[in-house]
C-alpha cells in the first residue's frame, strides 16, 4: 500500500478511504473480530483484538480476570489479553511489543482504514527521508567542488591499452 501512495494521492485519499475501509472491515471482521477502531494496534497484541475487552483496555487485563483466563464480565469469553498474551509469546519479538505503552484510543478515528492511514504515514516519512538526503547532498555539493582539485592529472595508459595484443 505504501507503494500505492502516488496512486491514492492522485485519486484523492478521501476518495479511496471508503473502499478501502471496507476492505479492511470485511478481512479484519472475517479474521480478529475487528471493531474499526481506526487504530490497529494487533502487533502489539499478540493478534489479539483489545476492542473486543468489554471493558476496552488497551494496555493489559484488569485485575478481575477468572480462573483459566476467562473474563470478569463475560465469564463464558476468554480474556483478550490472555489470548493476546499467548499470541505475543508465539510471535518474533512479540514478547517486547506486548510491553509497549499504548497511547488511549481516539474514537475519531472509529470506522477509518487504518492500513491506509498507517501506509499514508509511511509514505510521507519516506519522501521526508528522501528530501532531507537531497538536501543534504545539494547542500554537500558545492564544499565538494571548492575541495576538487581543478584538473586531474591524467594517468599513463596502460600497455595493453596501446597494443593490439594479438601479435600483429
Ligand atoms: S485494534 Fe482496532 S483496527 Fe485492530 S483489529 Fe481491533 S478494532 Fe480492529
Amino acid at each position: 500500500m505504501v507503494a500505492l501512495d502516488p496512486v491514492f494521492a492522485k485519486i484523492g485519499y478521501n476518495r479511496v478511504e471508503r473502499p478501502i475501509a471496507l476492505f479492511e472491515r470485511g478481512v479484519k471482521t472475517l479474521l480478529f473480530d475487528c471493531k474499526m477502531c481506526g487504530q490497529c494496534v494487533l502487533s502489539s497484541t499478540g493478534m489479539s483484538c483489545p476492542m473486543n475487552c468489554p471493558k476496552q483496555l488497551r494496555n493489559g487485563p484488569c485485575g478481575g480476570v477468572r480462573p483459566g483466563g476467562f473474563c470478569e464480565v463475560k465469564p463464558e469469553m476468554k480474556c483478550v489479553w490472555a489470548l493476546a498474551w499467548d499470541g505475543a509469546s508465539r510471535m518474533k519479538g512479540g514478547a517486547a511489543q506486548i510491553r509497549e505503552v499504548l497511547p488511549p484510543v481516539d474514537h475519531s478515528l472509529k470506522g477509518s482504514s487504518s492500513w491506509l492511514r498507517v501506509s499514508r504515514e509511511k509514505a510521507k516519512q519516506g519522501r521526508e527521508t528522501r528530501d532531507a538526503a537531497r538536501k543534504a547532498m545539494a547542500s554537500a555539493f558545492p564544499e565538494a567542488r571548492e575541495q576538487e582539485p581543478a584538473s586531474a592529472p591524467l594517468s599513463e595508459e596502460p600497455p595493453k591499452a596501446t597494443t593490439t595484443g594479438r601479435g600483429t
